[in-house]
């Protein structure tokens, strides 16, 4: 299987490992994963039900937002599809109406209220906190939910 990495335009031949995972989410009709070059060691996006790169937003509100999703640390990209959604690259989770990413948010905050520190809220709308200001052992913590 030859898939062109989105960052540097290599082809590459895909790993028994990366094979399997996207067959894996195409059963899964995940629409979003995020698959790792080895060229240049960038990771980019793929849409595994048709073997494209979906075009990746540019971020308005600083970096990515965490993933809201339980025991999972990754982060949401803002993809434009044929319907623009936002989509988390570790967990496969999509959210097509940006209030329900939103929502998402405020619930996993209610359950696991160390995760308010990875986000700051302005007015109806979350945004990320730098990198350097979330917490130390963040994903540790995250994993273990
Ligand atoms: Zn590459
Ligand atoms: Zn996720």
């Amino acid at each position: 299987m030859n898939i062109k990495c989105d960052q540097c335009k290599e082809i590459f031949t895909a790993t028994p490992d990366q094979i399997r995972f996207i067959s894996d989410s195409q059963k899964k009709g995940m629409k979003f994963i995020m698959l790792e070059c080895p060229s240049c060691y960038g990771s980019f996006s793929l849409n595994p039900q048709t073997m494209d790169v979906p075009y990746a937003v540019k971020e308005t509100d600083g970096d990515c937002l965490r993933c809201p999703c339980n025991s999972c640390y990754g982060f949401i990209s803002p993809i434009s599809d044929e319907k623009a959604f936002w989509g988390c690259g570790e967990c496969g989770m999509v959210w097509f109406i940006q209030s329900d990413l939103f929502d998402a948010i405020t619930d996993s905050i209610q359950r696991h209220p160390y995760r308010s520190n990875v986000y700051t809220k302005k007015g109806d709308h979350y945004i990320s906190v730098p990198l350097k200001d979330e917490p130390d052992n963040y994903e540790e913590i995250v994993a273990r939910e």
